[in-house]
């Protein structure tokens, strides 16, 4: 935060910290730099107010490291800026994007082993024999087996994807808003800088 600037706190607040406390408004307070290490807190006629040392504010210079309450909410400018987030929600997107990259190449692995069944299925004929009605048998049984086996495995995928998409809508979002960011790779997030949802610069 620059001398001079301004952001608004609280649960949809501009601060860079995700601030979740039902005694909280959605913008509960203005903080203001004035100085090196001077703020100036000021209720935004919040339901539960701003307190310095246990007494109600209206507006009060404090410093970064000084305690001060949103409702309930004990907190500091120093914490307010801190950048918790950040680390999270990168890990959480590479969480996400290597399990369904591990799928993709499996599945591909599946698919390839499937299409090459009648190829796989004629060298085995080739081995057992020249008679025409082994090496039908054989090649039924390979497709069988490879079908039923496929199957199974892009089942199971398709399941997987289902509570890893699931999951991703729940972790995956917005220390802001709380809003889930999309499939967004979190590099992209970040060159964008602003949450595509609430328009506030995500951490
Ligand atoms: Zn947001």
């Amino acid at each position: 935060m620059e001398i001079g600037e301004e952001i608004i706190v609280g649960t949809l607040g501009q601060q860079p910290m995700s601030i979740a406390d039902p005694t909280v408004d959605p913008q509960h307070a203005t903080l203001r730099r004035t100085g090196e290490d001077t703020y100036q807190i000021e209720d935004r006629q919040s339901q539960r107010g701003v307190s310095v040392f246990g007494i109600r504010v209206m507006r009060k210079t404090i410093k970064a490291e000084t305690p001060f309450f949103l409702g309930n909410y004990k907190t500091s400018v120093h914490q307010l800026m801190k950048d918790v987030e950040s680390i999270n929600l990168a890990e959480v997107w590479n969480r996400y994007d290597n399990e369904k990259r591990r799928w993709d190449r499996y599945t591909l692995w599946v698919n390839s082993i499937r299409m090459l069944s009648p190829v796989i299925t004629m060298a085995l004929a080739q081995l057992v024999g020249q008679n025409w009605m082994v090496s039908v048998s054989v090649l039924v049984v390979v497709m069988l087996i490879s079908m039923v086996a496929g199957e199974k495995v892009l089942a199971k995928k398709n399941l997987r994807m289902a509570e890893l998409n699931a999951q991703m809508q729940r972790e995956y979002v917005c220390p802001h808003c709380h809003k889930f960011l999309g499939f967004t790779p979190y590099q992209i997030l970040k060159q964008q800088r602003y949450c595509p949802i609430c328009g506030v610069p995500l951490p």
